[in-house]
């Protein structure tokens, strides 16, 4: 594989979408090696097929806010690859979506649900709506306008989105609800859904709670413990406060938290009715996290930084892309951090992952540890095609399994001279099977 010739291709093809090339980018230089070692690959240009999604949708999504005024946003969805099972993957709303981020999620999500061992394919949407500062009532308008174009795209056994930034419980309530009504049909076509109406128990939890489980794995295979370790994590939504349940209930110590206004220290500890509270300002001040100074005195609010420059044992990105960088990195580093482990997608810059593996800092990508939530949305998926629901014991078990299969793959493929090159080994891993189902398929 001529990894340079490819790359300028795919550059020269997207023009514009510098995230597809840093996610594209990222996985051909960790996989050259594999694939010049097994020549079916290029054989069959698995790679050339590879970063060409099958398929992208772009609609227009019209609606009415509340002073009755018509908005237009763009709606999308990425089918990227279903060579290992239906389309799978979240749906973003946020003001920077554009196809360039979705064609980078959708990527990266093709080879993540390929290391949760289930078969899910890879695909992702969103659009540029913001539902920051909207009411109620326009979330609604909006997402049932989304799905009224939607609709046509998915189905239970073909494309079945989820969350993603933006888009929680109530957003896919009001999503299922028009598609429900939409195709008079009561099936698993999205996952996140509530409780009463099909979802799984733990779904809301799983991501952060998966990436903590990975976090653990990383940690005990160079001889260390979660107990007692202080974390750092940033944004306040749905994936850090997974993340922060499940440090705390193993026995870390959760300092730091971020808004878009800054970051908290809290050298007590973010735990128990902190939590509740966080999910009370991300509920109703829109993530600001300087209240929470005011209200715990143990806690400091530092305006317009990131918690990147606190002296932590373990970072978890729990944001947004590029949210840590090569100078991000160098201040954890200096000051003593000893694993950073991705839970948003893509959360590190090629060059802050570069810094940490320099540093033999041991550094997970978001695709393996955060694909707890993809994994739950596909035993959410299992259970609705069997009609029943199961326990929270069954599915944290499933879980845990799943990340610890993750954990093992990427051992399995990134492990040399005494480092765990975790982005190598989940790329590689994720690789192969889908590869391997794309060449058994035939050329079609
Ligand atoms: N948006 C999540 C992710 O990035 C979850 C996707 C899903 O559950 O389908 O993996």
């Amino acid at each position: 594989m001529d990894v340079k010739k490819i790359l300028a291709d795919v550059e020269a093809k997207n023009p514009g979408q510098p995230l597809f090339l840093q996610a594209v980018t990222e996985v051909l230089e960790t996989i050259e090696e594999y694939v010049a070692k097994n020549p079916k690959y290029d054989d069959n240009k698995i790679i050339e097929r590879m970063v060409e999604p099958d398929r992208i949708f772009q609609f227009r999504v019209e609606w009415v806010d509340d002073k009755g005024e018509i908005q237009v946003n763009r709606g999308y969805r990425v089918q990227f690859n279903n060579a290992i099972g239906p389309y799978k993957g979240g749906i973003r709303f946020h003001p920077a979506v554009t196809v360039d981020t979705l064609k980078f999620l959708g990527f990266e999500q093709t080879f993540k649900n390929s290391l949760t061992t289930l078969p899910m394919g890879g695909g992702k949407g969103g659009s540029d709506f913001n539902p920051q500062g909207k009411s109620a009532n326009e979330v609604m308008r909006f997402c049932q306008a989304f799905m009224t174009e939607l609709f046509k795209y998915i189905g239970p056994d073909t494309d079945v989105p989820a969350g993603d930034i933006g888009v929680g419980g109530r957003e896919i309530g009001f999503m299922y609800g028009m598609y429900k009504k939409l195709a008079c049909e009561n099936t698993g076509v999205l996952t996140g859904k509530g409780r009463n109406w099909g979802g799984s128990i733990l779904r809301p939890e799983a991501t952060g709670f998966g990436g903590v489980y990975f976090v653990d794995h990383m940690l005990k295979k160079i001889g260390k413990d979660i107990k007692g370790k202080t974390v750092a994590l940033s944004g306040f939504g749905n994936v850090a406060w997974g993340a922060a349940l499940k440090a705390t209930e193993l026995g870390a110590k959760v300092v730091c938290i971020s808004g878009p206004d800054g970051y908290i220290y809290d050298e007590a500890g973010i735990a128990g009715e902190k939590i509740d509270y966080m999910n009370e300002l991300l509920q109703t001040r829109n993530n600001v996290v300087a209240p929470f100074a005011t209200k715990y005195p143990t806690a400091k609010f530092i305006a317009g930084q990131k918690p990147w420059e606190a002296k932590v044992d373990i970072a978890m990105p729990c944001a947004i892309q590029n949210e840590l960088n090569a100078e991000d990195a160098k201040k954890l580093i200096a000051n003593g951090v000893q694993l950073v482990c991705e839970v948003s997608n893509m959360g590190c810059t090629a060059d802050a992952i570069h810094e940490l593996q320099k540093a033999k800092i041991s550094f997970a990508p978001g695709k393996a540890a955060n694909a707890g939530g993809v994994a739950v949305s596909g035993l959410e998926m299992t259970q609705n095609a069997a009609h029943l629901g199961w326990t929270p014991e069954e599915v944290d078990a499933k879980l845990k399994q799943i990340m610890s299969d993750i954990h093992a793959s990427c051992v399995k493929y990134g492990e040399a001279n005494g480092y765990i090159n975790y982005v190598k080994g989940a790329n590689v891993a994720g690789f192969i099977k889908v590869a391997d189902s794309m060449i058994e398929l035939g050329v079609c």
